[in-house]
């Protein structure tokens, strides 16, 4: 089995890259390789698209998918580079930077959620630009769609760093803030937790790609407030170029 290492988790601004073919799975349609720039879907974040070249041929990456420790290119059309070639990825930057923004931007909203009314989130998705969140709230807080907006761009203009990191697995499961995002969720066999801080706002346990600073976000609006049943109300945003 193929072990990818995934640039992405450790330079999310890595939009090339070359690598080896490593495997062709059965139906022939799906590559793996030693490294990957490209994100595969996973914590809400979809996988990346773009480009894989080799010798004079080209084609599209349609899907990227983690299965056990393999990351499994999907390749349009019929020509497929065989094991051992060397390809050059390049990721459809826009929609990635559109994903690191979106994603960032659901961290501040929890962060915000949390330090302002104490409420956990209990699940959530994402596009590029958009996304969905909901929370433990029965009924909401008056004023609530006004005061979260303020709160999530006041955060966003104070231009807070990002940093990752990575923490032994005793050390994590010893930290409050990050008990809170459900580190004691994560299979046993990970010894080591990649932490994403958002330097005076919220750390959590993640295995996404975000920005450097929160101001490269834009601007977000929440576009709609449902309710899911008791106790869980669904946030629904969009953001904008600041
Ligand atoms: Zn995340």
């Amino acid at each position: 089995m193929t072990m990818t290492e995934l640039l992405c988790l450790d330079d999310a601004y890595l939009r090339e890259f070359t690598a080896a073919v490593v495997e062709i799975d059965a139906e022939g349609a799906r590559i793996a390789l030693d490294r990957s720039a490209f994100y595969p879907t996973g914590g809400g974040q979809p996988h990346d698209t773009g480009t894989l070249k080799w010798d004079a041929e080209s084609a599209a990456v349609t899907d990227v998918r983690k299965e056990g420790a393999t990351v499994w290119h999907s390749i349009a059309g019929t020509v497929l580079p065989a094991p051992g070639t060397t390809v050059t990825g390049t990721l459809d930057w826009d929609r990635r930077h559109k994903l690191m923004r979106t994603h960032t931007a659901m961290h501040i909203l929890c962060g915000v959620v949390w330090n302002e009314w104490g409420t956990l989130v209990t699940g959530g998705n994402m596009d590029p630009l958009s996304a969905r969140m909901d929370f433990e709230f029965d009924p909401l807080p008056d004023g609530f769609k006004e005061r979260l907006e303020q709160l999530v761009n006041d955060a966003i203009a104070a231009d807070h760093r990002i940093e990752v990191s990575r923490l032994p697995r005793e050390v994590a499961l010893a930290d409050d803030e990050l008990i809170r995002t459900k580190v004691n969720l994560i299979p046993a066999t990970v010894t080591e937790i990649r932490v994403v801080d958002i330097v005076g706002l919220d750390r959590q346990a993640d295995g996404g790609t975000h920005v450097r600073s929160t101001r490269e976000v834009g601007r977000l609006e929440i576009t709609k407030l449902e309710s899911k049943g008791k106790g869980n109300k669904r946030v629904r945003v969009a953001l904008h170029d600041g």
